[in-house]
Order: C-alpha cells, then structure tokens, then sequence
C-alpha cells in the first residue's frame, strides 16, 4: 500500500511539477516578448534625445516611464564605451558619484552593438526571477549605447505557479501524512487485535484456558474480541468443573483403593507401577521405598516374579482367552519373607474405553494366611474331633464288649473299673459334643436373657468343680472376690462356662506347683466416662504362657498353638465360646500374657441396675450346670 501510494503521489507531483514549469516558460516567453518590445519602444522615444545629448529630457521620460509601470525593476543607460551615464532606481547623486566612481554597465558577451534587435536574458535576484533586455540605442545608423532595462515577471503567473507548487507540496505531505496515519491505525486498530486474537488462539489451542484478550474496541473486532472471551471463559469455567469432578472421581477411588483389605497395584504395559495402596505395599514388604514408576518385576519377591512373568507378558500382549480376560488369572504363591505367608494374586488386564487394547494390568494381592492357617486348623480340628471321637468310643465298645462277654469271669473291682473307664470315656465324648453344640448355638442369633447374677456363685461353683482336679495336677486354685460386691448383669450359665472354659485352660497349661486364681473387683467408676459400674474378672495361671503372635488367634474357632506343637489334647473351641459369650455380654475378653510367665484373661461385666431388668431378682444358684439350663429365661429370636 505504501509503495502504490508512493508511486501514485510521485506521478501526481511529477504531473503537477511539469503543468508548472510549462506555465513557467509560457511566462517567461510572454516576459521576453514584453521586454523586447518595450525595450525597443523606450529604445525609439530615447535615442533622438540622447543623440541631441538632452540627458535632461531622458531622465524626466524615463522617470515617468517607470513611475507609470510597475513591470520595470531597473533602467541604466550607458554610453557607446559602456558607461554608465544614467540609471533608474538610481538617485541623482548617484548618478554624479558615478561620474568620479566611474560605472560601468557589462554586457552579456553575446550582445551584438551592430544588430537592431535587442539582447534578452533571464536571471535569479533575491528579489526573484528578472528578466534583462538589452537594446542598442541607434540614431540614423550611429551606435549611441545601450539601454538595459529589467523586467518584473508578471506577477499574477508567478502567483499562480508559486500556488500550484505550494498547493503540489502540500498535496504531497498531506498524502504522505495520510499514508502514514493510515498505517498506524493499520496497526493500532486491526493488525494489533488480529495478532493478540491469533495468539489467543493459539494459548488456547494449547490448554492455556486463562488467555484473555483486553484491547477496548468497538465494531466487529470488538464482537469478535468480545466473543473469543467468553468462549476462553467457558472453556476455563468448563475446565474446573472437569478437574474438579475428576480430582474428586480420583480422590474417591484412590481412597476406596487404599482402603480396601486387599492389595492393589496397577501397573502398565511396560510394567511399570502406576498405583499401589497400603496393603499391597505391606505384604510385599515395599513400605518405605517409593515403587511407583519402576519396574514391578524388579520389586515383587522372586517367588512371585517367577510364577508371574510368563503371564504378564502375555496380558500385556493381549494374547489371554477371552474367559481368562473377563475372570483373570489366579496365582496362590507362598511367601517366606519376611515371614511366612500365602498370598492369592488375581491378575486382570485394563482395556482402554473400546476394550479393544490393553492399558494395563490389575493385580489384586490377598493375604490368604489366615485362611489357610483356618483352613489347616479346621482339618486339623476334624480329625482332631474323629480322633477323639473314634478313641473314646472304641474304649467304650471294647470296655462293654469285654462285660458283656467274659462279664462273668472277671472280679466286681474290675467289672466296676470297666464300667468307670467307660463312663469317663463317655464324659469325654459329651464334653466334645457339648463344646460344638455350645459353639454353634452361640454363634447363631440366638437372644439371651440377662438377669442379675453374684459373681461369686458361678466362681465357686466352678472352683468346686475343678478343686480336685488342681489338687491332682498339684496346682494351687484360689479366688480373691472382692466383699459386697453388686451382682451383674449376666447370664449365669453362660458366665459358669466361661470360668470353666478358663480355668480349665489354666490347670490344663500350667505346672505341677502353679497358681491359678480368679478375681472380681468393682472397678473405680467414672461418671463422666462409664454410665453404669462394672465389675472386673481376672483369671490368671502361672503357666506356660501365649506368644504374643498367637494372642489373636487363640479366640478363633480351631485354633490351637499345640496344633503345631501336638502335646496337650483339646478342642481348640473353648475360647471361642469365651470371646462369645462375652461378646453377648457387651463386653471383650482381653489377656495378658509372657511365655514362661503365665496368662491373665479378663474381662469387664455391667453391674445390675434396677431399671433395666426390673423383673428379675438376683437368683441363687449351687446346683449343676445341667439343671440350670431349666431356670434360664431364654428368648429365641
Ligand atoms: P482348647 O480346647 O484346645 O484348650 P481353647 O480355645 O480353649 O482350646 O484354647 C486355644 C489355645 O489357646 C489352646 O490350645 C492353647 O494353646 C492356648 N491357651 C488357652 N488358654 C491358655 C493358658 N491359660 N495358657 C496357655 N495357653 C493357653
């Protein structure tokens, strides 16, 4: 645009300056023409009177000559030799001076004094353009000097032309000035919003949401500008809600990840660890050391990398079944650091959203100890109970075989011996029998009613029971209940099963020269923190005391530490009636226990208060387990 306006503007003024310089030379042409025949007319009326030498005369014609026009800037005169003899706008005395300072006129060199026709120059003043005629002054063929005579240009040409070349210039400038001005709107108004909208764009094309365009105009840029702000300010408003609700998506499953039991580690197809919770992190011993980003098969035990590997590599190249794919893949690895344990591994891969690729692999870790320690302790607990159950009938069928056979060969003590070992024999079947019947009858939903019960008379009557036995074992049993101590509320068979469940423990894992002894004692009651007094039980033995890795499980069904140890007999159920029965007291079995030391199990009972059981009287009881069961208020669901 600048180069066209540049071009055209040097057209325009070339135009123009070459319109003024003809009207220049028509001018100067029509000045020659002037000069020369008003050269030639002065030239005619003077030349008579300075052949008579009336020098008077000429200067009173020439004075009005040139008073009369204003065309005539200069007259001089001067004589054949070029002397200047008289000159107008020259004063008189000038004139006079110029007799002593001797003036003389030049002439132009090609200024012929023989030739008629008069001598015409133009040249520059200060005073602007003049134009000099030269005319010879003759009279009857004799040269008698010259007359040099300026001319004024005509002025109203050289008004106009002056104008023209003015009005050109400005005509020039002022195209030049617009020009000019035209770019630097150019500039201010569309090139600058063009380039700040291009490079909106181009923030927004690379997520940059927050770009924003601040230039106050108005129009269709202004629109344009307006509208590329509000849609930068939806797209940014539109942003926040996605990260948002993916942030809050994210915190939801990662929280549901890290909580839940199982392991979790998810990993790509590079099998680089992409998450993995806390449980994971536990049973493959990873606390502490930052797994994410790194290789898994550099991190799992060599246990389970070997069994792993060939699978993974084949998730990771979509080459699984189509079954496989939708169930996963199960391994049951054992461990052996840093202890002991069996781990279930469900290996599933992660499809992208048109499950046509494999994103990743899904590894879901369970710890299935427990279970498979349960599951051995549950077999171990059958046969343990066909065992026990086989060994007792077989003496009792053999015992009464024997009776019934040679009954009459034998002596009344052994018939009588007979019989009691088969008696004692059936005792054991019946504890047994009772322990499973116990069990499963407190693990369904059965409701128990609760009345008040005196503490002491569960204790003693289990003391009773279990004295003789201590006294054989040589293991002291005593009681320590503290006086007046309120009844609680209970359920007496339930509370006489659990002190024999105990004490039975305790003369059964203690030495000869031990101690086994129950207390009860109201403990200190805080009114802000307890609502109702309790009364605390202890039983505690000097036995052979629980290892602290055992202290859990002891409660659970089966369990029993001399399952892996194979001396002492028992059904590995009787603390699990315990933890029960508590259980249905509201209340927890805790123990205490040092290997070598002794055990000390306890637990906290409610004591009775009249409102809540308002029907009920403290009961007296000293009579067998077996009748008690008739006075028990019992509420089947
Ligand atoms: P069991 O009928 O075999 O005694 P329990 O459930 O009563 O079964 O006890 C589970 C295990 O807890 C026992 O096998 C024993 O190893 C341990 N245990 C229970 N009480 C004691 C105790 N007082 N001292 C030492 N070990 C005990």
């Amino acid at each position: 645009m600048a180069a066209a306006t540049l071009v055209v503007s040097l057209i325009m003024s070339g135009l123009t300056f070459w319109a003024v310089n003809t009207i220049q030379q028509d001018a100067r042409m029509n000045d020659t023409r002037f000069g020369r025949d008003l050269g030639l007319l002065l030239a005619s009326n003077v030349a008579p009177l300075i052949a008579e030498d009336n020098l008077t005369e000429v200067a009173r014609f020439s004075h009005r000559f040139y008073s009369s026009t204003s065309s005539v800037r200069y007259m001089i005169y001067a004589d054949e030799a070029g002397q200047i003899f008289f000159g107008i706008p020259f004063s008189e005395s000038e004139v006079q001076n110029s007799l002593t300072i001797q003036r003389w006129i030049e002439l132009p060199e090609d200024y012929a004094k023989n030739s008629e026709v008069p001598m015409v120059r133009q040249h520059l003043t200060p005073d602007g353009e003049v134009t000099d005629v030269f005319v010879p002054l003759m009279q009857e063929g004799k040269y008698l000097g010259v007359l040099a005579i300026g001319i004024n240009p005509n002025p109203t040409v050289v008004a106009s032309s002056n104008l023209t070349r003015d009005v050109t210039i400005a005509v020039f400038i002022s195209i030049w000035v617009m020009v000019i001005l035209g770019a630097v709107f150019n500039a201010l108004m569309i090139t600058k919003p063009i380039q700040e909208l291009l490079r909106g764009v181009k923030n927004i094309a690379t997520g940059n949401f927050k770009q924003r365009i601040d230039l106050p105009l108005k129009g269709e840029l202004g629109e344009l500008i307006f509208s590329f702000n509000e849609m930068a300010e939806r797209l940014e408003r539109y942003e926040e809600q996605n990260i948002e609700e993916l942030t809050a998506e994210k915190a939801k499953l990662e929280t549901l990840v890290s909580t839940i039991a199982d392991g979790a580690v998810l990993i790509d197809t590079n099998f680089d660890v992409v998450l993995v919770n806390p449980t994971a992190r536990r049973i493959f011993s990873w606390e502490g050391t930052d797994v994410v980003g790194e290789n898994v098969l550099h991190h799992l035990p060599s246990a389970v990398t070997m069994e792993l590997t060939r699978s993974l590599y084949q998730i990771a190249a979509g080459q699984t079944s189509a079954e496989r794919e939708r169930e996963g893949e199960e391994f049951r690895i054992t461990l052996n650091e840093p202890t002991p344990r069996t781990v279930r591994i469900l290996l599933t891969s992660v499809l992208d959203q048109y499950r046509e690729s494999v994103k990743g692999i899904a590894m879901t870790v369970q710890d299935i100890t427990r279970e498979v320690e349960l599951n051995e302790a549950k077999s171990q607990f059958i046969s343990n109970v066909s065992h026990e159950l086989r060994t007792p009938l077989f003496n009792i069928k053999s015992f009464i075989e024997t009776l019934h056979e040679y009954g009459e060969d034998l002596s009344e003590t052994e018939r009588r011996e007979f019989l009691e070992t088969a008696n004692r024999e059936t005792d054991r079947l019946t504890r047994l029998v009772n322990d499973v019947l116990d069990l499963s009858r407190l693990e369904s939903c059965r409701l128990y009613h609760f009345e008040p019960v005196d503490i002491v008379q569960p204790v003693e009557q289990t003391l009773r029971t279990y004295q003789l036995n201590a006294r054989d074992k040589g293991i002291e049993l005593a009681q320590d209940i503290a006086p007046d101590l309120p009844p609680v509320l209970g359920h007496y068979d339930l509370l006489l099963q659990v002190f024999a469940n105990l004490v039975g423990n305790s003369l059964k894992f203690t030495e000869p020269g031990g101690r086994v002894m129950i207390r009860a004692y109201l403990l200190e009651s805080d009114p802000h923190h307890h609502e109702t007094a309790q009364v605390r039980v202890e039983i505690s033995d000097t036995g052979i005391g629980i290892d602290a890795e055992d202290q859990e499980a002891i409660f659970d069904r089966f369990f029993r530490v001399e399952n892996r140890v194979h001396t002492l007999e028992g059904t590995g159920l009787g603390l699990s009636i315990v933890r029960n029965i508590i259980q249905k007291h509201h209340s927890r079995v805790h123990l205490v226990s040092e290997v070598g030391v002794g055990t000390t199990f306890w637990f906290d009972l409610d004591v009775f208060k009249e409102k809540k059981t308002p029907v009920n009287q403290p009961l007296k009881r000293d009579s067998s387990p077996s009748t008690e069961a008739t006075s028990a208020t019992v509420s089947v669901p």
